[in-house]
Formats: C-alpha cells, structure tokens, sequence
C-alpha cells in the first residue's frame, strides 16, 4: 500500500475506533494536521472542546499560541505535523488515562512511522511520560535532548501552560528554536541526526493484534511578548 493509501486507512481507522471510552463523548476523532513530509511532529495531549468541534489538534486558545509560536520560528507550512497521544476528547479536558492512552498509541505509532520526522517535540508532561516514559516534572525535562531508538526527541511545556504562566513563554520559544535549528541543520546535512528507522520509544507495546515491531503505532513556545490570553483553556 503506498504512503497515501496508508494515511486513508490510518484515518478511516481512527473514525471508527472505539478501543477506548473516550470514543463514547466525542463529536469528531482528532487525528493531525500539518505537512505529512514534515521534518518535525509535535505531539501534545489530547482534544479540548474546540478541537473536538472541529476535528482539528491545537485549535483553540493553546494552539492560537503555538501557531504563532511556529510562524515566528519561521517553521514553514510543510515542516511541521501536530498530533496528540490520544484521539478522542476526554471529559472535562481531564489528561488521559493510561488504559486510554495505551489503546490509542498505537495510531500515534503509524502517524510517527509514516512521517518519520527528524525531529520530534513531546509538548507536556502527560505527552513526555508516554513517549518517553518519564515522569519527571516537564519543568526538568525540558529543552533537552533525549535519544529513544535512534530518534530526536526533545521535551517541551504544554502551549495552555503557558496560557497559566507567562513565565513558561521564553523557555517554550528557547525549546521549540532549538528544534528548529536541529532541523535545518539535520536538513542541511550538517548533522546527520539519528534516525535509525526503528520504533520510537513509545511506552506502550505494541497493540494486541498486530505484530509487534511491523506497524509501530505518540503543548509549545511562545515568543516572549506574544499575549498569551487569559483563561486556561486546555488547547
Ligand atoms: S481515544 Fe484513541 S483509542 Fe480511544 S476511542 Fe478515541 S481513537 Fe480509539
């Protein structure tokens, strides 16, 4: 099946899913948006109630600031993809359970595996612990490199942090510049990155029923001085 065949069955996938219960509340499944070539996928939580409305990640307040974050990084429309851990919103903008978390990563794994992006993002702490496994604070993990499997990873706050703490701005904008510039550079053949093809280290296993290792199924930064609004709003 060619790469365009794959996303169709991917999202056809994700549309019918109800592996979890999250699929009991949602208007519509969220499953990305951005350049399917993109050299850098960004993973955050899950839907808030605007993505949930429109189908669409990082739509409401949070994602307003990551999109002016990106733009003013000079991330162009084809070097980005945005996702989440799972697909479905969960009530109350509440993060998601690990039983709900573990049935969806293994679409996260496809998205991730199609892409192959150079570099990936994991944009908060609920993002960070299932992709990486780490459940230290994101405020330690932060804006460092990490190596899984022969994949870029960096850590990063969650964009509706920085709608709570206009403190987190500058470091959001550090981290995300750093991912942009080890893009160019991984781009520019100056550094050869790592990809070494394998599964990321996402937590999860692979999921019951498919073969493990054959289809491998994972919030921003914000300029300082950019309005980060007020209330927080989860995305
Ligand atoms: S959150 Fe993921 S696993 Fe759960 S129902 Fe939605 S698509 Fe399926």
């Amino acid at each position: 099946m060619d790469t365009a065949n794959q996303w169709r069955a991917l999202s056809d996938e994700i549309a019918r899913c109800n592996r979890c219960r999250l699929c009991e509340g949602r208007r519509n499944v969220v499953v990305g948006r951005g350049s399917l070539a993109a050299g850098a996928m960004l993973v955050g939580e899950g839907p808030g109630e605007q993505e949930d409305i429109q189908g669409l990640p990082f739509v409401g307040r949070a994602g307003k600031l990551l999109d002016l974050a990106l733009e003013g990084l000079m991330y162009g429309p084809d070097d980005f993809y945005i996702a989440n851990i799972v697909k479905c919103r969960p009530p109350g903008n509440r993060a998601p359970l690990d039983d709900e978390a573990e049935a969806c990563l293994p679409f996260l794994r496809r998205q991730f595996m199609l892409i192959k992006p150079a570099v990936l993002v994991c944009m908060g702490a609920t993002a960070a612990k299932h992709i990486i496994g780490k459940e230290r604070t994101i405020t330690k993990l932060r804006g460092e490199w990490m190596e899984r499997k022969g994949w870029l990873i960096m850590p990063t706050f969650h964009p509706a942090a920085l709608l709570r703490d206009e403190s987190k701005k500058a470091l959001m904008w550090h981290d995300l510049k750093k991912a942009k510039q080890r893009l160019d550079s991984v781009r520019a053949g100056a550094d050869p990155g790592l990809r070494a093809g394998a599964e990321p280290g996402f937590r999860a296993g692979a999921e019951p029923g498919l073969r493990a290792g054959a289809e491998p199924g994972l919030r921003a930064g914000v300029e300082p001085g950019l309005r980060a609004g007020d209330s927080p709003q989860k995305r």
